[in-house]
């Protein structure tokens, strides 16, 4: 496991290297956010590590200047004490997880593992799940050939539970993800709608296994 730890302060950063090098992990450290952002973007990582104060580009900078160049690299945030719009923020600009300082460093280690563990994001235009295949060029969903139709709030839930296959996502990812972070929906949006998924790529297949899976007390998940 290889990871880019990104902290400024360099008694800080020298802690957390030494104590993830033996765990075995392989680390390299940048102490600003233009660093960062020049070894995130060239080289291949399992995980970010990324303080969110940091000299020349902040976290959050960095973090969304990755995702528009389409690198997913699984990123956690280290954020201040009990601020919570620059968590929600930092999920925005699409960080995975977030860690409060300051923090017991086995939890830092089970986090980042956690997120090395999972499965790489579905890229591309054509998703699959199963035989369940959703296309981003023809806005077409199919399952077992069969064409299903979406309305438009559907298709884009379908592909974000479609783009994290084998994930279990909240609802509040969910939310934050699928329907703009400002508008009123409720946490029950969320089940409504995965309600309607489940009627049309589900129901109509009593014969198969169902995709969409409810992991109680966490969220839900969709499954080859
Ligand atoms: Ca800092």
């Amino acid at each position: 496991m290889k990871i880019l730890l990104v902290e400024d302060e360099h008694r800080i950063s020298q802690a957390i290297k030494k104590g993830f090098e033996q765990e075995k992990f392989l680390v390299e450290v940048a102490y600003d956010g233009e660093t960062a952002w020049d070894l995130a973007s060239t080289n291949d990582y399992d995980a970010i590590i990324l303080d969110l104060m940091l000299p020349k580009k902040d976290g959050l900078d960095v973090c969304k200047s990755l995702r528009l160049e389409e690198i997913h690299t699984p990123i956690i945030v280290l954020t201040a004490k009990g601020d919570v719009s620059e968590k929600i923020e930092a999920l925005n600009c699409g960080a995975d997880d977030y860690l409060t300082k300051p923090f017991a460093f086995a939890e830092l280690v089970a986090r980042v593992r956690a997120l090395c563990r999972r499965p790489k994001l579905q890229q591309g235009a054509v998703l699959k799940a199963d035989d369940l295949v959703l296309d981003m060029r023809t806005f077409e969903v199919k399952r077992d050939g069969k064409l299903i139709e979406l309305s438009r709030k559907e298709f884009t839930l379908l592909e974000y539970l479609m783009r994290h296959k084998g994930q279990i996502l909240t609802k509040d990812q969910i939310l934050l993800s699928v329907w703009d972070y400002e508008s009123d929906v409720l946490l029950n949006t969320v089940e409504v709608y995965i309600g309607y998924l489940r009627n049309k790529i589900d129901k109509p297949f009593k014969t198969k296994k169902p995709l969409i899976t409810t992991v109680r007390g966490f969220g839900y998940k969709i499954e080859d």
